[in-house]
């Protein structure tokens, strides 16, 4: 069994009724790696918003099965309780929203509490401690006034403390110096090393150096053209999408 199979799925942005993807499959066994690639605009995001369930977007038909259920019809909170969880290419700011109390309560809700916040925080610490990150870092509201690049180490500290099964990476890697892509390259290979399964979107190979690739996937127009194993990230960078997708 796989931990995740979309199958044939075709979905819509709700309000516009303007169709995105058009017909994405795409399997993901227990601690696999995949990296999804292809051009702006493509539907990537998108695919990552449907499979969190993200209430923009209507799934017109076709199935998401986790852990051998069909999800399309549970809620984004459901979902996250499951054990799925994505960063966002443009990560939210919440004011008047404390990063610490944003993760231990995200903690709690998908986990439960029988840790106690001093564990957490232990672990929240141990983190933080790799990331490179300001003293105040946990203190300020989410996201507010943080540069593109503490943007992207936040999103990667709720990824690993939140541990979930399915991990989904959309452009983590975009405006990332080199020294923090390394850092961050370092964390997604230590969530993988708890065993999450995780989908990588990205536009540059330059990640992927960093990291274990079990498949590389060419996505265009709404579906996936072509899958290769990390060569196939070569040759998308030799010779561009168009060539390839044909
Ligand atoms: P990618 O991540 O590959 O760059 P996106 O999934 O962000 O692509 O977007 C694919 C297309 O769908 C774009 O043309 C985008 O403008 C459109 N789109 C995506 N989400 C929405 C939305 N919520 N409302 C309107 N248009 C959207
Ligand atoms: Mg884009
Ligand atoms: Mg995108």
């Amino acid at each position: 069994e796989k931990l995740l199979e979309v199958r044939n799925l075709h979905a819509s942005v709700k309000e516009e009724n303007l169709k995105i993807l058009k017909g994405v499959n795409l399997d993901i066994g227990y601690g696999e790696l995949h990296a999804i690639m292809g051009p702006n605009g493509s539907g990537k995001s998108t695919l990552a918003n449907v499979i969190m369930g993200n209430p923009r977007y209507k799934v017109d038909s076709g199935e998401i099965i986790f852990e051998g259920e069909n999800i399309v019809e549970l809620t984004t909170d459901e979902r996250a309780k499951k054990g799925i969880f994505m960063t966002f290419q443009n990560p939210f700011e919440i004011d008047g929203v404390k990063f610490s109390n944003f993760l231990l309560s995200a903690y709690r809700k998908i986990h439960g509490d029988s840790e106690s916040f001093a564990q957490l925080n232990k672990q929240i610490d141990e983190i933080l401690s790799e990331l490179v990150v300001s003293d105040n870092f946990l203190n300020r509201f989410l996201n507010v006034g943080f540069s593109g690049g503490e943007k992207k180490k936040s999103e990667i500290l709720q990824a690993r403390f939140l541990k979930p099964k399915l991990l989904i990476l959309d452009e983590i890697d975009s405006g990332l110096d080199v020294d923090a892509l390394r850092i961050v390259a370092n964390q997604i290979n230590k969530i993988r090393e708890s065993g999450t399964s995780i989908l990588i979107i990205t536009h540059y190979k330059r990640i992927l150096n960093y990291l274990d690739v079990d498949k590389v996937h060419v996505y265009t127009d709404g579906k996936i053209v072509k899958s290769g194993d990390f060569s196939l990230a070569d040759e998308i960078e030799k010779n561009g999408y168009s060539v390839i997708a044909g």
